[in-house]
């Protein structure tokens, strides 16, 4: 840590303690070039990373964007809101836990997929096939066969609601 008072590279710590909450360390230092004192704080770093957009483009995260495009895959199944809630939480840990300043879109966009396969069949393909945008009919079928192979109860209704699709982009 470089002292703000010379500017040399060489400081000490000379005390350190934790604050009352105990969500920061509180660190006095000392320059052994000019021995000017002065006091630190770690704290650990929790915003979530900006978004990269396809284009180039960042924007903050934004959770009710998170959660909006979730619900509009789910809408009407069966997936209690606390499980949703559930969700998301894990998601938001895991932007938090990658330590990137940065993510792209697309990182977030797998996991939302990757939550929802879990979730809800019928949403996970709702949310693919718009937030994919399969490439080609055949990737997509793909994704279809993959499900129908062994629907979990419940799922009955994945051919009526999949071409009645409300998940429009
Ligand atoms: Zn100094």
């Amino acid at each position: 840590m470089r002292c703000p008072f010379c500017g040399a590279q060489d400081t000490r710590v000379i005390d350190s303690r934790l604050s009352q909450e105990g969500d920061q360390v509180r660190r006095r230092r000392e320059c052994t070039a000019c021995r000017e004192r002065f006091t630190t704080y770690e704290v650990a770093e929790l915003n979530l990373p900006r978004v990269i957009k396809n284009d180039g483009s960042r924007e903050p995260f934004r959770e009710d964007k998170l959660r909006a495009g979730m619900l509009r895959a789910l809408e009407k199944r069966p997936v209690g809101s606390d499980r949703i809630e559930a969700a998301i939480n894990r998601i938001k840990k895991k932007l938090l836990a990658c330590g990137e300043r940065e993510i792209p879109s697309r990182l977030i966009g797998e996991s939302v997929m990757q939550e929802l396969a879990g979730l809800d069949h019928v949403a996970y393909v709702r949310f693919a096939s718009v937030y994919r945008s399969f490439q080609d009919v055949n990737e997509f079928r793909e994704v279809i066969d993959r499900l129908e192979s062994a629907p979990p109860a419940g799922d009955r209704d994945l051919q009526p609601d999949l071409f009645e699709s409300e998940a429009k982009p």
